[in-house]
């Protein structure tokens, strides 16, 4: 509705103003062992008692020009707490935060990370930049130049929702990338049939083949987790392993019990 799609521009501009966005962290996990090693930072909006996910809300955000602002707020609070986990756990957590074409498309991106980084003391090999092959519509070469700078101090490129986008073998020629994060539609398939799996072992074979990481996301069943291990799948994320979860919740347990 036009009417609720102008109250959430205004509530996000608001929240913006006042450094109010609500930030989740969801585990992302070695699926052989099952242990922790990493989250994923996930932007939350409070409206009244109402928490709206960004399927409410990430467009209003990009057709109204807030959307770096957005990634920018989450990238510090986000860097800022990993850096004080890594500290209190004892041992390093990698961060990914989701980066909007948008927000890698600003001319200051490289000082404004490598400046987050600084202010934080979250070491660059322990952040992953999240992309969707979104961000080549506008500017391939522009986009590949930038994320290749950042790879240069140490930080890590994710493609996210490996497998959804109609150029994926595409960009990854093109793309300076490190990890692949395999669509949940595939993870969600897993089991189902000979023809679902073989989907799932041809994108990890791909990234073994190209040296790079792999995450499956949205894995829910024990089953999903059984084959993913079979296949050899690095890391996985999803609902079975863990929700994401507000800040305060990790520090009740000292240590992630994941
Ligand atoms: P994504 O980056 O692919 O993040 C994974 C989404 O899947 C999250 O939804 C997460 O809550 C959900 N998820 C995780 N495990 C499971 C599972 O086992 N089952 C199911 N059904 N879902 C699972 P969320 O938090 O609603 O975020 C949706 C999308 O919004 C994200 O997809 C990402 O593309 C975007 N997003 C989130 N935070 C930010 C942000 O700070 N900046 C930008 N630019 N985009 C963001
Ligand atoms: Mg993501
Ligand atoms: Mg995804």
């Amino acid at each position: 509705m036009e009417s609720e799609r102008h109250e959430i521009e205004v509530r996000l501009r608001e929240a913006l103003a006042d450094d109010d966005l609500t930030l989740r962290y969801q585990p992302v996990v070695d699926t052989a062992t099952g242990e922790l090693v990493g989250v994923e930072a996930l932007v939350r909006l409070m409206w009244g008692e109402r928490m709206l996910s960004p399927g409410l809300f990430l467009q209003v955000a990009e057709e109204s020009g807030q959307i770096a602002k957005i990634d920018g707020l989450v990238l510090i609070e986000a860097a800022a707490q990993v850096a004080a986990w890594t500290e209190q756990f004892g041992r390093s957590l990698e961060l990914a935060v989701n980066m909007s074409g948008a927000h890698l498309n600003r001319a200051d991106v490289f000082d404004e990370v490598l400046g987050v980084l600084e202010r934080t003391g979250l070491p660059p090999d322990q952040l992953v930049l999240e992309i969707t092959e979104g961000v080549l519509l506008s500017d391939a070469d522009e986009a590949a130049r930038r994320l290749e700078l950042l790879r240069r101090v140490g930080v890590k490129v994710a493609v996210d929702d490996f497998g959804t986008g109609y150029s994926s073998l595409t960009y990854l020629q093109r793309l300076p990338v490190d990890i692949l994060k395999i669509d949940r539609v595939f993870v969600s398939r897993l089991g189902l049939s000979a023809a679902d799996d073989a989907i799932v072992r041809a994108i990890i074979e791909l990234a073994n083949a190209l040296e790079l990481d792999v995450v499956a996301e949205g894995v829910e069943t024990d089953e999903q987790w059984s084959i993913l291990r079979g296949l050899g799948c690095a890391r996985s994320q999803g609902y079975l392993f863990s929700r994401p979860l507000p800040a305060g919740e990790w520090l009740k347990v000292d240590r992630p019990a994941v």
